[in-house]
């Protein structure tokens, strides 16, 4: 059986970066990846600018308490002067606004007494002081942002900075999620006898979305290889299928026959890990086809070990498939027989683990930011020990 770094690097040949497009710059761009470097087509600031509510003066005229100035004119934020401030003269300026010619310096209004058009000065400043110098954030031809850079709220804001209205992105994927059970409903519908709600479908949909995949369908299949067939059938235009469930070696587990018989080139079933060990995977055409186990942990920690890389190659990111060190936050003991990816909560100061045994196992993945990573075999770590980790959804 493949053990999970080679299944890995069988997805990672698979995936490739999908073209570039362009977005008008917008919400829309949030959680993308930028698929060029982008230029500061000029300063930032653009001029020299007040950083406080006071008055722009010479330093010189300044250097002790106690000099009195006459003020000659005012600048808003978004407002000009050609005035030139001359020796003993100060023009009223806010934050944000331009520098006037000949000012070096802006007193905070807090540090001077106003007498109709004099000011008195308390606290002298020096040449420079609260001002922005124009270029002092970016000057034209910085590179500022790198193609690959995740499109977060913060980037937004600087893409807007820089007047980036048609903003270059990679394509996002596009990704079919299918459950697959007979004994499987809908949110909104009430278990009869053995029925369970699918939790798989919106947390496989939700994931990939977060990714930055754009999700196309999210259906249920029950277990019925004509409808199976139909359904992955129409998944065809998708860049990525993802199935849970029915992928197993039990009677009523069709998927891995159904995808056969379509023509699946099956790049690996059954992997060497816990929670599991069922997945598949392979390429249908031009999509990349991924059978998760149905039990809702097993989908969630092979979504994190196999689709989540492919996804984040396809967008241009740089996939995320080893595990970081970080101290245990208490004693660990463990023996099972294939590595293992327990959920666990990365604080701070360290890794907790988290329980995770039967029908809480859906409850410990709200908890969980993190795959601890034991090893096969008995295990057993001090708290403070080093152990390896999976960031869950750090981009
Ligand atoms: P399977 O992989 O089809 O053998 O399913 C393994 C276990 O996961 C069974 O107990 C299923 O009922 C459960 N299961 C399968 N699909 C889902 C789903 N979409 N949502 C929640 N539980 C599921
Ligand atoms: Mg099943």
């Amino acid at each position: 059986m493949i053990d999970v770094l080679s299944a890995q690097q069988l997805v990672l040949q698979q995936a490739h970066r999908k073209a570039n497009t362009t977005l008008p710059f917008g919400l829309n761009c949030l959680y993308q990846f930028l698929a060029t470097d982008i230029l500061a087509e000029s300063d930032s600031p653009p001029f020299d600018k007040s950083m406080m509510d006071g008055y722009a003066v010479r330093s010189a005229d300044v250097v002790k308490p106690g000099a009195q100035l006459h003020v000659v004119g005012m600048i808003p934020a978004g407002g000009t002067t050609s005035v030139t401030v001359q020796p003993n003269q100060a023009i009223r300026i806010f934050t944000g606004a331009p520098m006037p010619p000949g000012a070096d310096a802006v007193l905070k209004q807090e540090d001077v007494l106003r007498e109709n058009d004099d000011i008195v000065v308390s606290q002298p400043v020096r040449a420079g002081q609260n001002i922005l110098r124009r270029g002092s954030d970016m000057t034209t031809g910085d590179v500022v942002l790198h193609k690959g850079t995740h499109i977060s709220p913060a980037v937004l804001g600087l893409l807007a900075t820089l007047g980036c209205a048609a903003v270059p992105v990679v394509q996002r994927p596009q990704v079919t999620v299918l459950a697959t059970g007979s004994e499987l409903i809908g949110v909104g519908q009430q278990p009869v006898g053995s029925q369970i709600r699918n939790s798989n479908g919106p947390m496989l949909a939700g994931l990939a979305q977060a990714c930055g995949a754009h999700v196309n369908q999210e259906a249920l299949v029950p277990d019925d290889p004509t409808l199976l067939r139909s359904a992955i059938q129409s998944a065809s235009s998708s860049d990525v299928l993802i199935l849970s469930g029915g992928v197993s070696v039990g009677d009523f587990d069709h998927v891995p026959k159904v995808l056969g018989e379509l023509g699946l080139i099956t790049q690996f079933h059954h992997v060497k890990m816990k929670p599991g060990k069922p997945v598949l995977f392979g390429t249908l055409g031009g999509t990349l086809v991924f059978g998760l186990p149905g039990n809702p942990l097993s989908a969630f920690v092979c979504f994190h070990l196999f689709v989540r890389p492919a996804l984040q190659t396809m967008l241009g990111g740089t996939p995320i498939t080893t595990p970081v060190l970080a101290p245990l936050t208490t004693d660990c003991h463990s023996k099972h027989d294939r590595p293992t990816y327990a959920p666990a909560r990365l604080h701070p100061h360290g890794v907790e683990p988290l329980p995770w045994q039967g029908s809480s196992t859906i409850r410990a993945l709200v908890e969980a930011n993190a795959l601890q990573v034991l090893p096969a075999g008995e295990f057993h770590a001090a708290a403070g020990d080093s152990v390896p980790v999976l960031p869950l959804f750090g981009q």
